[in-house]
């Protein structure tokens, strides 16, 4: 296995992406404050690039490639903010991107993959592996393939956007982060460890799915089946190889989040914030409000992942109820 990153290439990957990356504004609710009984700090990566913080990570990885690599392309597996991600940065690079999505990804997303120039490949989610597709367009092309979470590169990336955030608030008490496959909650504990030694890490998956929660506690990987949740950003079956190893090193508390609570969140970001949110990334504020007893009177920071919904779908969501 190759070694971890460390914290040193989070401080490398925020060189790379400074001036294309946007530097995400940090918003506070007076509100949201006296009903939570805390100061609550929100780092808004749904404002990021192409809508998510996986932004950050995309590019540092593309950024690195050889001149070589660059010529032959880049291919990902994701229907999700990965795929834009690789997509939009390989555009910015000049290096031609290929995006392996199901044959039923939402239309949108499967748009905005084609818009930021990435050429798209379907498969058949039933009955094909997407990383076996992957690695065998890899292998015959030549191409270099950017896993969306276990790549020291894009956890590097992902870690840039708490550590923007520990350099604008100082170290807090706690930070809550979505937590999928771990990318963004590893590359966290990475800037967290460095500058905010005293803060408490939670990671927040979804209800459905505690791979992440069984997995430090058990010390293995779990896997586990796609969960049924509104949260896509955060239906995978397990840790990487890489990120595991980070959150086993670095221990945070992995808690969950209902999709009611996500809804309610969402409902919340609208009405406050007035600030567009996917379920994914409302992860962290559900979270919050059910630990917020435990951290009364404290600076709490919510890295709000990504804000990409389909505007059909959010206002079917907050329509409910
Ligand atoms: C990918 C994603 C996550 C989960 O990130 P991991 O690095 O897989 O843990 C959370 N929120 C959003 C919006 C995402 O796109």
């Amino acid at each position: 296995m190759t070694g971890l990153p460390r914290y040193e290439d989070v401080v490398d990957a925020a060189s790379r992406i400074e001036g294309v990356a946007h530097r995400t504004p940090v918003l506070r609710s007076r509100l949201i404050d006296e009903q939570l009984g805390l100061q609550a700090v929100f780092k808004c990566e749904n404002l990021q690039r192409m809508g998510a913080f996986k932004f950050r990570g995309a590019y540092n990885a593309l950024s690195r490639f050889s001149p070589a690599q660059r010529a032959a392309g880049v291919v990902a597996y994701s229907s999700g903010n990965h795929a834009q991600a690789v997509a939009l940065s390989a555009r910015l690079l000049g290096i031609p991107a290929t995006i392996v999505m199901p044959h039923d990804a939402p239309d949108a997303k499967v748009a905005a993959t084609r818009g930021y120039g990435g050429r798209v490949v379907t498969y058949d989610r039933y009955t094909e592996d997407r990383e076996e597709i992957g690695r065998a367009l890899a292998e015959k092309d030549g191409l270099t393939l950017i896993p969306p979470y276990d790549h020291p590169h894009v956890i590097a990336g992902q870690g840039t956007a708490a550590r923007e955030l520990f350099e604008d608030e100082g170290p807090l008490d706690a930070l809550f982060v979505p937590l999928g496959g771990g990318g963004l909650l590893s590359g966290t504990a990475l800037s967290a460890g460095a500058l905010a030694p005293g803060c408490r890490l939670y990671g927040v998956e979804p209800e459905a799915g505690d791979d992440g929660r069984r997995s430090l506690a058990e010390g293995r990987i779990v896997h586990i089946d796609t969960p049924q949740t509104i949260a896509d950003g955060a239906q995978t079956q397990h840790l990487g190889d890489l990120t595991f190893g980070i959150l086993q090193r670095t221990a945070p508390t992995v808690v969950t989040a209902s999709d009611d609570e996500l809804i309610d969140a969402m409902r919340t970001f609208a009405t406050y914030l007035k600030l567009v949110v996917e379920p994914t990334g409302c992860l962290g504020l559900a979270a919050l409000r059910r630990h917020a007893e435990e951290l009364r009177g404290r600076r709490v920071g919510v890295l709000v992942s990504g804000g990409n919904i389909d505007m059909a779908r959010y206002a079917a969501l907050l329509g409910g109820g």
